[in-house]
């Protein structure tokens, strides 16, 4: 094996002292006065502070959205709000590199995967639906559909620029405006996502920005918006569901997953092994659509995990903005004392931990990558969602028990075939409840192709031609 020398980035974005809320094109502060630190997880030193908004300026970036909904972005034609699109797609990609870093130093995810995946796939979902603004009245959903007027958006920290993206850039397109709440860690991306809106010269108020916590998401999701998209965990999706049932908002939710990843006895086990290596270790395990459950075949199990263990201790865990970095920091302290407390009861009902022996940086919120074996669908480890590096491998004899094991879940985000039948994956794929199935591959993502869940996992599609049906009235 080779030993790699670090290989840091070097290039540092311009990261304010102070952000506001994006407000009517403006960066203003809370009415309240009220600000929080945002916290670079990789060091826990602070990076900057951010106003905190409350009801009152939630009511004040709904009025904004409101009025430019009303007055410019929803009369506009589709051909120009497609050109402010291309724009800011044009923009996100000149800038791609100051995003990456910045999205690194809030998150703590690796460089590579910001710059190779979060960044260019964000400037994708602009670029998609850019195409889509003038050609709505051709996308299957009747003659003429109109905009449903101001959008309420809460997004998760584990992909903050992409989730923003798959949120706003829907939205736009079909003549909406958005108020966009991002979350309480990973404020970054989204004011400088600000910053590119006025740099494009989007009119005021077609996008807010408002950095906040728990309490201005609930805010937002009971101001008079017209739809509430969600992606986050699932108790907090049911809870807003509760909050807006009886009113006239939309909802959409994409919302936690327990994704089975199954390895039948034909599979190409080096391929699998990749496969598996990345369903779980991408992005530290913080993926909705993680494939956190390995069910492999009893016969290849030996063989499987014995080269997963033999690739795993080469994964690099360390420095986010080491271009050679596999698996960076947790995101928060909170996340990390939720996957050790999870993964305590994991060792506490009998399962096996195996960890690779590599070292840790002294500060911040790191978590050795984590298999357990011997583990029973009984188990919280089987059957909740860790959302850390944490693999949980059960074993199947027949693809019938794969299948009753795959889909004996409240969850129903993706799932994962491995075989060198297309008969197989064909007999597998009809059988799961997923949302999303991938064979021969894991974590593809594209603009054009709609994702969403089943079952506990929500509803609605974001993405693709489907994605665009939750942000018109048909
Ligand atoms: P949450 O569901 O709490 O957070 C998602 C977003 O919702 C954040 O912006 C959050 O704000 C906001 N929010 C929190 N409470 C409310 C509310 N009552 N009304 C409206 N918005 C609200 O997830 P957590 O970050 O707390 O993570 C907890 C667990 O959820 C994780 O361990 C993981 O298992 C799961 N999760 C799943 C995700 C997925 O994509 N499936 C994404 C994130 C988490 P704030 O940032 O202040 O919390």
């Amino acid at each position: 094996m080779f030993e790699y020398a670090p290989s840091p980035e070097s290039v540092r974005p311009q990261i304010k002292e102070h952000y506001g809320l994006f407000i009517g094109g403006e960066f203003v502060d809370a009415e309240d006065g009220a600000v929080f630190k945002s916290v670079n997880p990789s060091t826990e030193e602070a990076l900057f502070t951010v106003a905190e908004a409350g009801e009152a300026d939630v009511r004040l970036a709904v009025a904004a959205a409101r009025r430019a909904q009303e007055t410019v972005w929803g009369p506009m034609s589709g051909t120009e709000r497609g050109k402010y699109l291309f724009r800011i797609a044009r923009l996100l990609q000149e800038r791609a590199r100051e995003f990456a870093v910045a999205e690194s130093l809030d998150n703590g995810k690796p460089i590579k995967e910001t710059r190779d995946f979060d960044v260019p796939t964000a400037a994708q979902h602009f670029f998609y639906h850019a195409g889509w603004a003038d050609k709505l009245a051709y996308a299957g959903l009747g003659a003429d559909p109109r905009p449903l007027g101001v959008i309420g958006q809460v997004i998760p920290w584990n992909f903050p620029l992409l989730m923003l993206s798959w949120k706003i850039a829907p939205a736009l397109a079909c003549g909406n405006t958005v108020v966009l709440k991002p979350a309480e860690t990973t404020p970054l991306t989204a004011l400088m996502f600000a910053e590119l809106c006025q740099e494009a010269d989007l009119p005021p108020g077609v996008v807010n920005i408002l950095p906040g916590a728990g309490a201005t998401g609930a805010a937002l999701v009971g101001s008079p918006v017209d739809k509430v998209a969600f992606t986050g965990s699932t108790a907090v999706g049911r809870a807003i569901a509760k909050s807006i049932a009886g009113s006239k908002k939309k909802l959409t939710l994409e919302l936690g997953g327990k994704a089975a990843n199954i390895v039948f006895d034909d599979a190409p086990i080096d391929q699998a092994v990749e496969g598996i290596v990345n369903g779980i270790f991408f992005n530290q395990g913080h993926v909705c659509c993680a494939g956190s459950r390995l069910l492999v075949q009893e016969s290849v199990a030996d063989d499987v995990l014995e080269r997963l263990k033999a690739r795993i201790a080469t994964l690099r865990v360390g420095d986010p903005l080491d271009k050679n970095t596999d698996i960076g920091a947790i995101n928060s302290a909170e996340q990390l004392s939720r996957i050790q407390a999870l993964t305590e009861t994991g060792t506490g009902e009998g399962a096996e931990a195996w960890q690779p022996a590599c070292d840790l940086p002294e500060r911040g919120f790191w978590f050795r990558p984590t298999v357990f074996t011997g583990v029973q669908q009984s188990m919280r480890i089987a059957k909740e969602e860790i959302f850390g590096p944490v693999l949980s491998v059960l074993t199947f004899r027949t693809p019938d028990e794969a299948i009753a094991k795959a889909n004996n879940t409240p969850y129903g985000l993706s799932a994962g075939v491995w075989t060198e039948k297309g008969s197989k994956i064909l007999w597998a794929a009809e059988r799961l409840r997923a949302g999303v199935v991938w064979a021969n591959t894991f974590n593809q993502f594209d603009a054009a192709s709609p994702f969403g869940g089943l079952k506990e996992s929500g509803y609605g599609r974001e993405g693709g031609r489907q994605g665009l049906e939750a942000y018109l009235d048909v």
